[in-house]
């Protein structure tokens, strides 16, 4: 079986002006930079006015702390004011970027065809997806819950080749967990990671399956990350409110509270 390597990825949302996005990643920095430190990939996602400061840190410190973005535009250049692109984002060393949010597709009426043309725009400039998949209350609470995450993941890979799918990372962030401090417990993550997984195994095969890193989002904190971590289809955590404050998010990086 390939070895995944856990990702501990950091939604910053709407929060932090680059003053404190500096202050943020020093702290982080510091705090995951004993050698011993190889649990995970650890990577940050600020909003776009913070990601020249993050990575002129990064770069000038040589940090073990990886970068990205919260949504790219589907085009590559043009006339669409307001977006920023791919190409954009690449130059500025961007190593993710954010596809498919449910805060996405809640406000700005992302659907599965745009989902699908970011994923497309993102594999363009060598940027890697975290392509976001989960599912309302209503429908986990009509049992649907699977074969939606399952029909997201359907439509946001449309056209995507093996070899681009091999590198994604998927997150499976049910909406009622999102900012709610309602945890999904770490069985009901495994159930549907492992049913993504399966799915990549059916779309692609078992060797795209076995190395494609599913993450849960939805407020994992310190003191639920370790339950979260031991279920074998979970490969790691989006972590929103909580990954603003350097100390929880440090602890979460280690698996521990
Ligand atoms: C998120 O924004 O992706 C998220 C999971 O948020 P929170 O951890 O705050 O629930």
């Amino acid at each position: 079986m390939t070895q995944r390597k856990p990702l501990i990825a950091g939604n910053w949302k709407m929060n932090l002006n680059h003053f404190e996005a500096i202050a943020l990643v020093q702290k982080l920095a510091f705090a995951l930079n004993d050698k011993d430190f190889d649990k995970a990939e650890v990577a940050v996602l600020p909003p776009f006015t913070d990601l020249r400061s993050v990575q002129t840190l990064v770069d000038g410190d040589k940090l073990r702390i990886v970068y990205g973005a919260q949504d790219l535009s589907q085009h590559d250049a043009g006339a669409y004011t307001g977006e920023i692109s791919g190409a954009m984002l690449s130059k500025i060393g961007c190593t993710f970027v954010t596809i498919g949010h449910s805060e996405r597709r809640q406000y700005h009426h992302e659907d599965d065809d745009l989902v699908n043309a970011k994923v497309h725009a993102a594999y363009r400039h060598s940027l890697t997806p975290i392509l976001c998949v989960g599912e309302g209350l209503a429908v986990r609470q009509e049992g649907g819950h699977i074969a939606h995450i399952l029909g997201q993941l359907d439509g946001a890979l449309r056209k995507i080749t093996a070899e681009q799918a091999k590198s994604i990372v998927v997150a499976y962030e049910p909406v009622w967990a999102i900012g709610t401090g309602e945890v999904a417990s770490p069985e009901d993550a495994q159930e549907a990671c492992e049913a993504l997984r399966v799915r990549l195994a059916e779309l692609y095969d078992s060797e795209v399956a076995s190395g494609v890193r599913i993450l849960y989002g939805g407020s994992v904190k310190s003191g639920n990350i370790a339950g979260i971590m031991a279920q074998p289809d979970v490969d790691g955590a989006l972590v929103g409110g909580a990954s603003i404050d350097a100390g929880e998010f440090t602890k979460i990086c280690r698996f521990s509270d």
